[in-house]
């Protein structure tokens, strides 16, 4: 089977015979996991086309192109966004489409879990691994508490899954070992919300990514934090200060803000998937921000006090 996360309709389209809906499809859990990830993996692109503010201004550029065509039947030149998308920055070797990407599969990997997805791709026969390999590494998995993943494993499965997208997680674990299983994302997830994101991208690896991979070894060391909770604490954890390091490193002139900052100046408002779907966004910030809940920021949508 395979899917594609179209940009302009917000639409995932997939390959294959049609199926009776499946409320639980996109469970990590269902038998059927490898289908069940790929359609995980466009869903979270649908996810990032509404968080980063970049891939707005993509899609702002990219529906304005298909309108003029529309309407004047003039094939419009591709724009500076989509050149910025695709622009491998000679410096990192990498583009912002690869940036995105990785991102999407380092999400696909934490959702499905790192130990399930390189059995998956053993048990396909998608990845070679010496069979005393392959033994050794089950074994240390089950004297680990709960059997949980490491670190270690989510490198093993960006490596298996990642390919050529692998890049800019790969470059970050080579600066910070094990700890940029969570700077990363982090990293990634807000350069993508400026005007430049590779360039955002290595200002901040460069400029706050040891620090806030020492912060990551210190929430990791607090005893306080039960085995399990190791990861979602750790996350949330370094959110606010990857957000300050932030603020503190790109120029302000560089941010595009999160998606609904991009959505409300831009063409997007003539696209009816986009007016949906950001009409839904706002109603639902509304009816948050009469609860307790609407005392919390909701930054991944730009919709809190602090964005
Ligand atoms: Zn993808």
């Amino acid at each position: 089977m395979k899917a594609t996360f179209c940009r302009a309709s917000l639409l995932v389209q997939v390959n294959g015979e049609p199926q009776p809906t499946d409320s639980l499809a996109l469970s990590p859990g269902r038998s059927s996991t490898t289908r069940s990830r790929i359609l995980f993996h466009e869903a979270v692109h649908y996810w990032q086309e509404l968080s980063h503010g970049f891939l707005i201004k993509l899609a702002d550029e990219e529906w304005t192109r298909l309108r003029t065509y529309e309407e004047k039947g003039e094939v419009a030149g591709i724009g500076p966004v989509r050149r910025e998308f695709d622009w491998q920055d000679p410096g990192i070797g990498f583009s912002a489409r690869t940036l995105h990407e990785c991102l999407a599969r380092y999400w696909e990997i934490i959702a499905f879990g790192p130990a399930q997805v390189i059995s998956l791709e053993w048990q396909l026969d998608r990845t070679a691994a010496h069979p005393d390999f392959q033994q050794a590494w089950k074994e240390a998995r089950h004297s680990t508490p709960e059997n949980a993943s490491s670190s270690d494993d989510v490198y093993m499965a960006m490596l298996m899954i990642g390919g050529e997208y692998a890049a800019p997680f790969l470059a970050a674990w080579q600066q910070f070992g094990p700890d940029a299983a969570f700077v990363f994302p982090w990293l990634a997830h807000l350069a993508l919300t400026t005007d430049r994101p590779t360039t955002s991208y290595a200002m901040l690896t460069n400029e706050c990514g040891h620090e806030l991979a020492n912060e990551v070894s210190e929430i990791l060391d607090d005893p306080a934090i039960p085995f399990t909770e190791r990861y979602d604490s750790t996350m949330i954890l370094l959110g606010p200060r990857a957000h300050l390091a932030f603020l503190r490193t790109l120029p302000h002139d560089s941010m595009t803000g999160y998606g609904l900052t991009a959505y409300s100046p831009s063409h997007l408002r003539t696209n009816p998937a986009y007016a949906a779907t950001f009409d839904a966004v706002v109603t639902a910030a509304s009816a948050l921000a009469t609860t307790r809940a609407g005392a919390i920021d909701c930054p991944a949508m730009g919709l809190g006090r602090g964005f």
